[in-house]
């Protein structure tokens, strides 16, 4: 939220978001300090979950789900939505990737995502209004290399990695960087292990959760063999992320927080 400025005094006529405005001299931009913010954040989170059900207990993506942490955040206790949800036949998408169209927010970022890195992009969004929905252009399988990457880009459990699918909570897993030689792509990821297997092979993404590399379907499907990979040590996770739950040493000393605290490596 913007108010006017010296140089610009006409006030923001409504709520603009922040990130995607010019800054100007003398600008005053308020995020959770205005109420305002915060309802109209409250009133997003809630359309957003009018449609989207509440699996997170059986859902890949819990632990790492952005509209998981927004609920958590701005989310209500009870919905006020009295209608049906929506509902989807299943259709299968392909070898890799699995869709769940009923946790689909309409993001776009998967087509987004898909049209700049495949050569031919196999999928869209089809149908309008409250029947839109994620398809395959007449049943295709999403199979493009590189196409793997929209799982990384949605941000809910909508599409996800068909070879890690109920395979395990994502934070009794430990992910570490990695890198391997390839044609393709900086081969540059993070492998996720549990003992001494790897169960899941994901892009690096920063700390805002946007991928730093995108990465071929090889290197994400094609390499599980520990041998395959070089080390690069533990991937360092958001300190308020559930991930790191039970990756680092005690003994906490006091109630403060242990500012020597290491990442545990296996
Ligand atoms: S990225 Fe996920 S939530 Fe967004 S449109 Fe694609 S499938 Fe739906």
């Amino acid at each position: 939220m913007t108010q006017g400025s010296e140089a610009n005094p006409r006030p923001m006529p409504k709520l603009v978001a922040s990130c995607l405005t010019r800054a100007e001299h003398g600008m005053v931009v308020e995020n959770e300090s205005s109420q305002e913010v915060i309802d109209a954040r409250n009133g997003i989170v809630e359309f957003l979950l009018i449609n989207h059900p509440l699996d997170c207990p059986i859902c890949d993506q819990a632990g790492e789900c952005d509209l998981q942490n927004l609920s958590y955040d701005h989310g209500m206790e009870g919905t006020r939505y009295e209608e049906g949800r929506r509902v989807f036949d299943k259709i299968d998408i392909g070898p890799y990737v699995q869709l769940h169209m009923t946790r689909c927010i309409l993001c776009y970022r998967c087509v987004y995502a898909a049209e700049q890195l495949t050569n031919e992009r196999v999928h869209g969004v089809i149908n309008r209004g409250d029947v839109s929905e994620i398809s395959t252009y007449i049943q295709n399988a999403i199979d493009k290399d590189f196409s793997g990457n929209i799982i990384d880009v949605c941000p809910v459990g909508a599409l996800t990695d068909k070879t890690y699918r109920f395979k395990q909570r994502v934070w009794f897993s430990k992910p570490f960087d990695a890198h391997r030689n390839c044609t393709k792509c900086s081969g540059k990821t993070v492998i996720w292990k549990k003992g001494d297997d790897i169960i899941r092979i994901t892009a690096r993404k920063n700390e805002f959760g946007e991928v730093e590399d995108f990465i071929c379907n090889e290197c994400r499907f094609e390499h599980r063999d520990l041998n395959d990979w070089t080390i690069e040590g533990p991937r360092e996770m958001d300190k308020d992320s559930v991930i790191t739950a039970n990756k680092y040493e005690l003994p906490v000393v006091s109630p403060a927080v242990n500012v020597d605290a290491k990442f545990v490596s296996e």
